[in-house]
């Protein structure tokens, strides 16, 4: 991959514009950065089109719940809106860490230092990780996530099968690099082979995002 092919973006991502509304970050390199990995009609459709729909819904989710607190809308709204927030914000959050979560380039490598020990500690090792990452991004039922992240509890590495984008998160639970398993990620090119796009995916996993990311020193917002 040529380096004129990237567009990195090293200033710190947002989750939210400066009016306090949600808003869709750029795709952190270019549509086409992953061919043929991932090819730019899909990474077009699913941050364009899927991400935009989750940043819109939570926006509207927000604006409901502002409502009814402003006696503008009745209270029978609020339920429906609070899930309709965390399914929505999910989304846009969970998107947002998967862009930061690719790496064109590939660097099928752990750098040294306290994420590699983290790594050994819970996993045994890198391929002790990549192999529960695998084993968990190819058994999600339906859609969901893999996600590596800190329990901020025991201070432990895991990977949760997160269903949906909300659905089994630990309260405590800090993202550091997230896969998206729904099909919109993969069916254009992969169609129903969803190991394919996992195995094919793997290898452009970025270890060094998260590795800044356990130790803090990552200016994105999921740091
Ligand atoms: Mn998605």
């Amino acid at each position: 991959m040529e380096v004129s092919h990237l567009r990195m973006n090293t200033e710190r991502c947002t989750l939210l514009a400066e009016d306090g509304r949600y808003t869709l970050p750029p795709l952190p390199f270019a549509y086409d950065a992953l061919e043929p990995v991932l090819d730019a009609e899909t990474l077009h459709l699913h941050h364009d089109c899927h991400h935009q729909a989750y940043v819109d819904g939570a926006n509207k989710a927000a604006d409901t719940l502002q409502g009814i607190a402003a006696g503008k809308l009745p209270e029978t709204l609020t339920m429906a809106a609070t899930n309709d927030l965390a399914f929505n914000l999910s989304g846009h959050m969970l998107h947002s860490l998967y862009w930061q979560s690719l790496c064109p380039d590939g660097q099928d490598t752990l750098p040294e230092g306290a994420f590699d020990e983290a790594v050994k500690a819970a996993f045994g090792s890198f391929e002790g990780l990549k192999k529960v990452f695998r084993t968990v991004a190819l058994g999600m039922q339906g859609s969901g996530w893999a996600v590596l992240g800190v329990d901020k509890a025991s201070r432990r590495l895991v990977v949760l099968g997160v269903a949906k984008h909300q659905d089994a998160l630990l309260p405590l639970f800090r993202p550091l690099l997230a896969l998206d398993v729904w099909e919109h990620a993969y069916y254009l090119r992969y169609r129903n082979k969803r190991a394919a796009y996992v195995e094919s995916l793997l290898p452009h996993l970025n270890w060094k995002v998260a590795a800044e990311r356990f130790e803090h020193k990552s200016s994105c917002c999921h740091g």
